[in-house]
């Protein structure tokens, strides 16, 4: 499907400035139609040819320019339940990359031109964000020595502490993409992503972009999603655990259970350049701005890396009971 404006006929996108569904020709808002595809096949604007990849639920028509929907990609098993929007639109992520990149030395001008900037599209990146529940136990004996020196004498006071902590820890929302298309490594460099802002998902929020439905499931994801926490529980212990001298353990059990999972949509700018043959990728996180990409020119690393395990972590509840006795 389409959204057409009633005022012009052209095609009505979501506007990420106003938050409006806008007509680009007659500057409308909120003037759409939704105009139903009769097949995958046809663009139901102009009759012509298309062919969606693989997972993709929107793209474009490459004769007229529209951007289409397709309705049985987000229906049924594949109805995402919640999308982030997009917050920049094409001229705030082409300023990012600007931002990022103009810096560089050896930058060729297409690089960063007017021309190639305005064939970035945005897209939405199909997510699974599970909800964790984190206990951990850990029991073991821990010595604190303290030495003093009195006369001729050397001292040397051994305490051993009996050390226990049964801790609980909730995780909301950590993310793992459920694309084959998509870089794993890049899509978890393009977090963190603000939660605070998912909303319900509706369709016309991707009109204007790409999309991508679902090419993995929960079930498939869920390890990946435990893999990144578990780093994290485990700090959040050994700080609990305080200083001693030593710490020998005698029983470490960190248990993970997904609780629920949602399925969302969140948005990212890709934009392709071409340089001595070679393709590059560089994407923008559609609603912080962050930029991930490798540069042809000059330095090859990887431009943007801060993401940590810190990022997503938002802790609905946490209960540390400690038990020390002196034995
Ligand atoms: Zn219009
Ligand atoms: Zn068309």
């Amino acid at each position: 499907m389409l959204y057409r404006c009633k005022n012009c006929g052209s095609n009505v996108v979501y506007d990420p400035k106003s938050k409006k569904m806008k007509c680009p020709h007659c500057e409308g808002l909120d003037t759409e139609d939704a105009i139903a595809g009769e097949s995958l096949e046809n663009c139901p604007n102009c009759g012509a040819p298309v062919k969606p990849t693989e997972y993709q639920s929107a793209h474009r028509c490459a004769h007229c320019g529209v951007y289409l929907i397709v309705d049985e990609r987000i229906a049924g098993d594949y109805k995402p339940h919640l999308i982030i929007p997009f917050k920049l639109d094409k001229n705030d992520a082409a300023q990012r990359l600007r931002t990022s990149f103009n810096h560089r030395l050896f930058m060729p001008d297409s690089f960063l031109s007017e021309a190639t900037l305005e064939k970035m599209e945005g897209m939405y990146v199909p997510f699974f964000l599970f909800d964790i529940h984190s206990h951990y136990l850990w029991t073991g004996r821990g010595t604190r020595i303290r030495k003093w020196v009195s006369g001729d004498t050397e001292y040397t006071e051994t305490k051993i502490f009996r050390v226990e902590r049964d801790m609980v820890a909730d995780f909301e929302h950590v993310p793992a993409d459920a694309s084959v298309v998509m870089d794993d490594d890049i899509m978890d460099l393009m977090e963190p992503y603000d939660y605070k802002l998912l909303e319900d998902f509706q369709q016309k929020y991707m009109s204007g972009f790409y999309g991508e439905m679902y090419s993995q499931t929960a079930v498939e994801l869920t390890d990946r999603a435990k893999a990144k926490i578990r780093p994290g529980v485990e700090q959040m212990m050994q700080s609990s655990l305080g200083s001693y001298t030593t710490l020998t353990p005698d029983q470490r059990n960190m248990e993970l259970e997904e609780q629920q999972h949602e399925y969302a949509l969140l948005p990212v700018w890709v934009y392709t350049y071409n340089y001595h043959g070679k393709t590059y990728n560089y994407f923008v996180n559609g609603q912080s701005g962050k930029v991930i990409g490798k540069s042809p020119f000059a330095m090859s690393k990887v431009v943007g890396y801060c993401a940590t395990w810190f990022g997503f972590i938002m802790l609905a509840g946490q209960l540390i009971r400690m038990i020390m006795e002196v034995l």
